[in-house]
């Protein structure tokens, strides 16, 4: 057991990918500045990569007090060593009571490794973060048993509390141009030879074009699609809308779209303005992808499916006539002047 008075404050690790900050980032420093007020600390910023200077004062926009730079050629992309390195070498040093982190591909990579070289435990993909009240340790809320269960998980013992939360689970706050906070540059480096990993070749189209967690529109198709040549009515009715294309679990495992498509528990975790279900059951490992959605339209031949009890707008129906009959419409909408 480590001493745990000698730690404090609350940091939050912002991700940065070719110089630009990943937002998931800012929406931790949303969630985590009143919860840092609440236990009269301060909310430090981690920010580490290469040409990040404008990420770490637009950090203090966001709510950090203070903000740790590390900006080195060689955390330029990310490699678990460098990265380990960096971000173990700083909590030594300054001794963070929690540190939140987000769950993105790298920061599930980093986050666990972190916490095993500093002997702490780690909760992953965390849906809430309170404050236990009785204790003062930090709260951290998931899904358990295939969602089915929601576990308060507590780390009493260890410290920093460390959490990991997926990109859109927590709505990113407004940008405060006026806040000020203190940027410390910390000098750390890693020499070549304890970076393991190479970067080859980065393959970017598909991950772009598929950026579910920063779309405002959404239409997802599940298994009632039928095939994955029947999906071109999914991608058609996504195109009139100006959305991207989502699905379920069952559509990924029916290999007829890759998983970063999907949504839900083991997938997206998503916050569109409007979320277009389509032959999608609406099992409860998929709801849990979509609660942040501000509206959703279902469409299914089930009176009965579970996805009617979260839509606000339902139509029961084949998808192989509804939806052509909404690209139609919407179609005209959008361009009166085609048929
Ligand atoms: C640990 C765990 C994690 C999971 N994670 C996820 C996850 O992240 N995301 C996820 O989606 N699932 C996840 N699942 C799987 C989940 O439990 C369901 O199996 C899955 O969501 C079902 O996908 P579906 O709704 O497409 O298929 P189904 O449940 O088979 O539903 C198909 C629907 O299509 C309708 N339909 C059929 N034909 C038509 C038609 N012609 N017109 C209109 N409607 C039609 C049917 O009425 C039905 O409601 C997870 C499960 C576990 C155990």
């Amino acid at each position: 057991m480590n001493q745990l008075n000698e730690y404090k404050n609350m940091w939050v690790y912002i991700e940065t990918e070719g110089g630009k900050p990943k937002s998931v980032g800012y929406e931790l420093l949303s969630a985590a500045r009143p919860l840092a007020d609440r236990k009269c600390c301060e909310l430090v910023a981690v920010v580490i990569g290469h040409q990040v200077e404008s990420v770490a004062a637009e950090a203090v926009g966001y709510g950090a007090d203070r903000v740790l730079l590390i900006d080195a050629p060689e955390f330029a992309s990310y490699t678990t060593d460098a990265f380990a390195n960096a971000l173990v070498a700083l909590v030594e040093k300054y001794r963070p009571e929690t540190l939140m982190i987000g769950a993105t591909n790298n920061g599930r990579d980093l986050a666990p490794r972190v916490a095993a070289r500093i002997k702490t435990g780690l909760t992953a993909d965390c849906t809430e973060i309170g404050i236990d009240e009785e204790t003062g340790n930090m709260a951290w809320t998931r899904p358990t048993f295939g969602g089915n269960l929601m576990a308060v998980i507590m780390c009493p013992d260890h410290r920093p509390q460390m959490g990991t939360v997926r990109p859109g689970v927590f709505r990113k706050g407004a940008f405060d141009a006026s806040r000020r906070g203190e940027i410390v540059r910390e000098d750390f480096r890693v020499f070549p030879d304890e970076i393991r990993t190479k970067l080859i070749e980065r393959v970017q189209e598909v991950a772009d074009a598929v950026n579910l967690e920063e779309a405002e529109i959404i239409v997802a198709g599940g298994r009632g699609v039928g095939s994955a040549d029947n999906f071109r009515l999914i991608h058609e009715l996504a195109e009139v809308l100006g959305a991207k294309v989502g699905c379920s679990r069952a559509v990924v495992d029916a290999g007829w779209l890759s998983h970063i498509h999907q949504v839900g528990q083991s997938g997206k975790t998503v916050t569109p303005r409007l979320y277009v279900a389509v032959g999608i059951s609406g099992a409860i490992q998929h709801l849990a992808g979509i609660a942040g959605a501000e509206k959703v339209l279902a469409v299914n031949k089930d009176p009965e499916a579970p996805i009617f009890s979260v839509a606000d707008v339902g139509i029961v129906g084949d998808l192989n006539e509804v939806v052509p009959a909404l690209i139609t419409a919407f179609r005209k909408r959008t361009n009166p002047a085609k048929p």
